[in-house]
């Protein structure tokens, strides 16, 4: 049986009881990323959350149908194929890809459905025929709008009024539309832009329709949970509503979570960590465990700070864990019967607490503290006097119960999946690129970066290797960029 879970639901800006459609079931979805680029350390946060959304309550004993996008047809997109004058299906294609790596790298679980833009288009067009029939859009040259107005309770979300919406823009941007607070559901392809037939000719649909599309089509008219970053609260989710409530007749979404920013604010960084600002270039630098740790640290509904010191806690954190997960690898099992009742009682509570943790609304911080608690505990039981290669006999029970405690945490924040051996060295050489152990200074590296890809052009490939080692050996890692840049990172 499913256990019970709270959430903090923000369409009542309030903590409920979770209360799914079919009992032990849950229709999830959560907004995936634009796939133009390499995802941002920022974007990691609302993929990190989602994940662990799906694995609290998998671990709870809920069947999860988890939905997550990619968005594959967009202006960024374009724009950006156009610049390097690459086809823009293949250009986003590319990066998701990409962007699957680095979810793998976050040791993300694998969603249910990762549907894409294009290849949801019949779905897409239908919600918007749909739409219009029930007269709640209308047809404008080519360009089809969500009457914004026809929807009453538009606003419901954001707790934002209509009026203000209306009158309260300084531009009015398309004098065509019937309210300045409408919004595209469909527009025309200009030259050169991937573009689909429909019934009002060729083109391409406006953003936030394929969630209202995608959630249909893998979910149902009404899911259980809908996800994504506080940014995407208005007007994207908002407008997910407004197209799902009218299009299906019925609520769109039972509960709402969003996820607090990543602040990047004018914290001083080390060197190194100024330079890394892609998922994929800090899980070189410091591999994706600290990421994910890092981004697990604080409350999803907390604003967090990217700082050097956020980093270094994580890292300290992730040695206490996984050192003790070494030890515990080394124990045995004791011939002796139970001489301690009392310490398997603290440990089965400890379990239980974080149980409770993660079950009201999330609670990270809450869960890992009741481990450092257990740490705690066995650590000065058993491994105070421990020297390495020593193996520690512990009771049978106990053991295994420590062992479930382990095992939880993995399955249930996605934490800890490293081995404790490639983990810990890692750790180490984070620590030190993260003090910034080199004696080049930013500008010589450049200057090196420079004169390496100058010697690339002579194709003086002996001058060029022999640059790249001298930096390497200084801790500084190049990468040949597909388009001719060099980017470096400390290793
Ligand atoms: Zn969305």
């Amino acid at each position: 049986m499913a256990k019970p879970i709270q959430l903090y639901n923000n369409m009542l800006r309030k903590k409920v009881p979770f209360s799914p459609l079919k009992e032990g079931k849950v229709l999830f979805y959560s907004c995936g990323p634009t796939t133009y680029d390499f995802l941002h350390v920022g974007n990691a946060r609302a993929l990190v959350v989602g994940d662990l959304f799906h694995r609290v309550f998998d671990s709870m004993g809920y069947d999860v149908t988890f939905v997550r996008n990619f968005t594959d047809v967009d202006d960024k997109i374009i724009e950006k194929a156009n610049e390097l004058g690459v086809d823009p299906l293949e250009h986003s294609d590319r990066f998701i890809k990409e962007c699957q790596k680095d979810m793998e790298s976050l040791g993300m679980k694998e969603a249910s459905f990762t549907p894409k833009v294009s290849e949801t288009m019949d779905e897409i067009i239908e919600m918007i025929q749909t739409l219009i029939r029930k007269e709640k859009a209308y047809v404008l040259e080519g360009e089809v709008f969500f009457d914004v107005p026809s929807f009453k309770e538009y606003g419901k979300l954001s707790k934002k009024k209509l009026d203000e919406l209306q009158h309260g823009r300084r531009v009015q941007v398309d004098k065509r539309k019937k309210s300045g607070a409408d919004f595209v559901l469909w527009k025309p392809a200009k030259e050169g832009e991937p573009s689909w037939d429909s019934p009002w000719g060729k083109g391409r649909p406006g953003w936030h329709i394929e969630c209202s599309a995608m959630a249909k089509k893998y979910l149902g008219e009404t899911i259980d949970l809908h996800h994504g970053g506080v940014d995407l609260m208005f007007p994207h989710h908002e407008n997910e509503i407004a197209q799902s409530e009218c299009a299906n007749g019925c609520e769109f979404s039972q509960n709402w979570c969003h996820n607090e920013f990543l602040n990047f604010g004018l914290e001083k960084m080390s060197k190194s960590l100024g330079n890394v600002i892609t998922i994929r270039s800090f899980v070189e630098s410091f591999g994706g465990e600290v990421l994910r740790h890092v981004l697990s640290s604080v409350h999803y509904r907390s604003k967090m700070d990217w700082s050097q010191e956020v980093i270094e806690k994580a890292i300290s954190e992730m040695e206490r864990i996984h050192i003790f997960v070494q030890n515990m690898q080394e124990t045995v099992e004791s011939e002796k019967v139970i001489e301690n009742e009392e310490q398997l009682v603290e440990v089965t509570t400890l379990l239980n607490k974080m149980k409770k943790e993660l079950s009201d609304d999330f609670n990270i911080p809450g869960a890992l503290s009741s481990l450092f608690s257990l740490i705690r505990m066995i650590n000065r039981e058993y491994f105070g006097a421990k020297k390495e290669g020593d193996k520690i006999p512990l009771d049978k029970s106990l053991r295994s119960k420590v062992f479930e405690v382990i095992a939880f945490l993995e399955k249930s924040t996605g934490l800890v999946y490293e081995s404790p051996e490639s983990i810990l060295s890692k750790l180490k050489s984070a620590k030190k690129s993260l003090s910034g152990t080199t004696d080049l200074n930013e500008e010589e590296i450049e200057e090196l970066v420079k004169e390496r890809i100058k010697a690339r052009h002579e194709k003086d490939w002996a001058k060029s290797d022999l640059i790249r080692d001298e930096l390497k050996s200084k801790g500084i890692v190049l990468r040949d960029n597909p388009d001719g840049t060099v980017s470096w990172t400390f290793k």
